[in-house]
């Protein structure tokens, strides 16, 4: 459908949604689903950037390489992911940095992020934007992964073996720990990996059932990024085609239709 941002906003217009949310912007609820825009969450990102010492070619797709991280070994999987960008990625201006014009940044994310934020609309009408309270970093163990993170970008940036690269760390640079984490609020930004936002499930925030439906609604269904009930630990595209794909099977044999796709070959 229209991705875990947009989903939630369709619905909600059309009556779908927590109905204390619809009846304060005037729509009338068609099917009460409080979970309609609950339960965001994204690999909430945040760059650490090196200098080079002189301008080096950007390879095939400006990131030949990522990390899978455990912030603690005691993990059963990486909480942290880092794609490893072969430009310097701007840090906002909040966190008062320049950007080296060459350079080289460890773009951080939190891979299983423990925080969840909130979609609210701001009108009835198409044109009104739908609000966004991501809430990101609201739970420690968050801010304990992104500290993490940043300590290991540090350690392998500074090492030797980068020095014939690079003159130096320009983000986030030696900080106390307080400082660190005003370099990580400062510097978080999105991930573009939105999920979650109409989960499947069978609890009473679940918004589709396992065959992709919407409870309380015949013949919707959705297949986008808002129906994982968890955000995946690796990138999101390649996860969403599955769920499309899962979709054009499910409706495919509700018409009685049986499944022919070509393979999915490569994904980016
Ligand atoms: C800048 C950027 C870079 C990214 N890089 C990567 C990457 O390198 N690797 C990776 O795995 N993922 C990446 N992602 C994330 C990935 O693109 C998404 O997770 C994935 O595309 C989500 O799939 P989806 O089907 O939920 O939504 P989408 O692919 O966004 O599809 C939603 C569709 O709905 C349409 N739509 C929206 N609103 C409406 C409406 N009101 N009415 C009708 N149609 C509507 C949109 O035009 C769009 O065609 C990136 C995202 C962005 C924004």
């Amino acid at each position: 459908m229209a991705r875990a941002i947009n989903t939630p906003k369709v619905l909600m217009q059309s009556g779908i949604g927590p109905e204390d949310e619809l009846q304060s912007h005037g729509i009338p609820v068609v099917q009460h689903l409080p979970g309609v825009g609950r339960n965001h969450q994204d690999h909430l990102a945040f760059g650490c950037t090196w200098a080079y010492r002189k301008p080096e070619a950007v390879g095939g797709s400006g990131c030949e390489a990522n990390i899978y991280w455990k912030s603690d070994a005691r993990l059963s999987q990486p909480d942290i992911l880092q794609c490893q960008l072969e430009f310097a990625v701007p840090s906002p201006p909040e966190t008062g940095l320049e950007t080296p014009e060459h350079g080289w940044t460890m773009f951080n994310g939190l891979a299983q992020p423990k925080s969840r934020g909130r979609l609210r609309l701001s009108g009835p009408n198409v044109n009104d934007p739908i609000l966004i309270e991501p809430n990101s970093l609201s739970e420690p163990e968050d801010m304990a992964a992104a500290l993490a993170a940043v300590e290991l970008c540090r350690e392998l940036g500074n090492s030797n073996g980068f020095s014939p690269l690079v003159t130096g760390e320009t983000a986030p640079g030696v900080r106390d720990r307080s400082g660190m984490i005003d370099f990580i609020r400062r510097s978080a930004v999105t991930y573009w990996h939105q999920t979650s936002t109409a989960k499947m499930g069978r609890d009473t925030m679940s918004v589709v059932d396992n065959e992709l439906k919407v409870y309380g609604i015949e013949g919707l269904r959705i297949a986008d990024a808002s129906i994982m009930p968890r955000i995946t630990t690796g990138n999101t595209m390649a996860p969403c085609v599955v769920i499309g794909e899962r979709a054009a099977d499910l409706i495919g044999k509700s018409h009685g239709l049986s499944a022919q796709h070509e393979p999915v070959s490569s994904v980016g």
